[in-house]
């Protein structure tokens, strides 16, 4: 099957004619959360409903990282280059230490415990920035069934102070998140309360203020089809990757489709890795794929 699908000529430029997508992991459960460690040349990645974080190296092919893992969702890394979780089942967000201990970051709000931290991704002044829908918390499928105790929101954690505030309320069910490049917009996927009969399903794009604290006015960026839009990574000239129902769609910063890298199954998250972070990590359901492109993710931490 031919992985690539040009919509637009611009993204001939951005693919390469003889990649393939290449599988890397099968068996697995339901895959979210994968996060680039270049410093390990390895991959993290959450095999959620297993409830454990897997490894991936070209080497050392796929070993347990962590299980349990407390039903970890979404992951990135500090500034320092720390782990950061998002955990389902505990409700909160986490930071694995150089030692390996595990430190809580947030978990309530108000006095209110946070529902179920989905995705994360971290500002270049290092604060933290998450969402926290409902999904984790509805079924024991993906976490435990549990009481929500506040309604879904997009947090910001301050890093010297650790306070946490809310930066968007106006969400069904906040998703993945990524900035663009420059850090003046941050795009969020909505996707939605999760039994709804007709789901929104799309990509919002928010002005970040000039302090880098709070979100200006947002507008619908980019509705995605078929499927839905769950994990977004931006390249460094600001096209943005996104999962869909049929693969990965790419998005100019204009929020046009560019073209297409389909998959067998649906993909949930993607993040971009590899020496020159020019190589593309899919989770695909239970599969995990990877196809290099013509373009580089943003550097980080
Ligand atoms: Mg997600």
């Amino acid at each position: 099957m031919e992985a690539f699908e040009i919509l637009d000529p611009a993204f001939t430029s951005f693919v390469l004619p003889n990649a393939q997508l290449e599988t890397l992991a099968e068996g697995c459960r339901w895959l979210e959360g994968p996060v680039w460690f270049g410093d390990h040349e390895c991959l993290l990645f959450s095999d959620l409903p297993n409830d454990r974080v897997l490894r991936w190296s070209e080497s050392g092919g796929v070993s347990v990282f962590r299980k349990p893992a407390g039903f970890a969702n979404g992951h990135t890394r500090d500034r320092e280059g720390r782990l950061i979780t998002c955990s389902h089942q505990h409700r909160h967000l986490t930071r694995t230490e150089p030692d390996g201990q595990i430190t809580v970051l947030a978990s309530h709000y108000q006095g209110r415990r946070l529902n179920s931290p989905n995705d994360v991704v971290v500002k270049r002044d290092g604060s933290i920035w998450f969402t926290d829908p409902l999904y984790g918390i509805n079924t024991d499928y993906e976490g435990g069934k549990q009481e929500s105790e506040r309604p879904p929101a997009v947090y910001r954690l301050d890093p010297q102070s650790g306070e946490l505030s809310i930066v968007a309320d106006d969400f069904e069910g906040p998703n993945g998140l990524c900035f663009s490049p420059d850090e003046q917009r941050l795009y969020i996927v909505e996707t939605g309360q999760q039994f709804a009969s007709h789901p929104v399903r799309h990509i919002r794009e928010f002005l970040v203020s000039p302090d880098g604290r709070r979100l200006l006015q947002g507008r619908v960026f980019h509705e995605v089809r078929p499927g839905s839009a769950d994990g977004i990574r931006c390249d460094q000239d600001g096209n943005l990757w996104t999962s869909a129902g049929d693969g990965v769609h790419c998005l100019n910063p204009a929020g046009a489709l560019l073209g297409k890298i389909r998959t067998p199954a649906a993909v949930s998250n993607l993040t971009f890795g590899g020496r020159h972070l020019s190589r593309l990590f899919l989770c695909a359901s239970q599969t995990l794929y990877a196809i290099y492109v013509n373009r580089r993710g943003v550097p980080f931490p």
